[in-house]
């Protein structure tokens, strides 16, 4: 039977959530009710499309995440973040149009950072389009939030903060999401900023909870789309279960919601 004394201190004070990565876009309405409904009141929404053979196709999307989707999810109390990139599975052949649309959203205030990029396989062609768009980066000074694939996972994570390093953008602002057990030290030891995605085959709140002193510097997100087994209430689930097994509330509003707020800002 459910009791009151039951419900955590958080949600009860706080019920103030970000969202630091998520494709809300492609959620019904009703997944964003719950969501609202469950404290997220920010979401960074990651640009991506499954399939870009053409530039415009993602000029089109960008726009399509200011004027269609900001405005969806404020109806359902949710602030939207946008950020606006090349992901590394949809590069469309003539990329480098992109590259000005991207300062353009960034400049005109439609975008607040760039994302999501990365590597997956990380050869030569994904290799050049992460370089420029870190390079975009440091010019913009604003975050980028950038993927790691399943496979090869130190090895490409290594690989992104060299190339961050290299191109000298401010680590502080690159966000390494995907992060688990196998790549938090490497991230840690970078002073980038690790991004938790909790979602099946990766990162879970018993993981987090067991090793907080590592993840206490991490941005919590669900990376939900309907495209992928994701659950939109991530974030305050994990909330809930971090502070059931005892972790400090400072830490789990870290987690939740400042860390982000601090990326966000800027
Ligand atoms: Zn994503």
């Amino acid at each position: 039977m459910y009791q009151k004394t039951d419900i955590p201190d958080i949600f009860l004070k706080i019920m103030n959530f970000i969202d630091s990565h998520t494709h809300a876009y492609m959620l019904s309405g009703r997944d964003l009710e719950l969501m609202g409904l469950s404290g997220v009141n920010t979401a960074v929404l990651c640009s991506f499309v499954p399939v870009a053979k053409y530039a415009e196709t993602l000029m089109d999307h960008f726009t399509e995440l200011d004027t269609v989707h900001r405005a969806r999810l404020s109806e359902y109390g949710i602030t939207a973040h946008i950020f606006v990139g090349i992901h590394p599975r949809c590069i469309p052949e003539e990329w480098r149009r992109l590259l000005p649309i991207i300062g353009e959203c960034i400049e005109a205030g439609k975008a607040k950072g760039i994302g999501e990029i990365g590597l997956e396989k990380a050869n030569e062609t994904e290799i050049e389009v992460l370089k420029e768009q870190l390079i975009l980066a440091r010019e913009y000074d604003v975050p980028v939030i950038v993927h790691i694939p399943m496979q090869n996972r130190a090895k490409i994570t290594d690989k992104i903060l060299s190339m961050a390093n290299e191109v000298g953008m401010d680590l502080g602002k690159l966000v390494v999401d995907h992060t688990d057990d196998d790549t938090i030290d490497l991230i840690n030891e970078a002073n980038a900023v690790p991004g938790l995605s909790v979602k099946p085959g990766l990162l879970t709140p018993e993981k987090i909870a067991t090793n907080i002193d590592k993840y206490r510097n991490g941005l919590l997100n669900s990376d939900c789309a309907s495209l992928t087994n994701t659950d939109p209430l991530a974030v305050p689930k994990t909330a809930r279960h971090l502070m059931k097994a005892g972790i400090e509330k400072a830490i789990v509003e870290r987690l939740s919601n400042r860390n982000a707020q601090n990326i966000l800002k800027g």
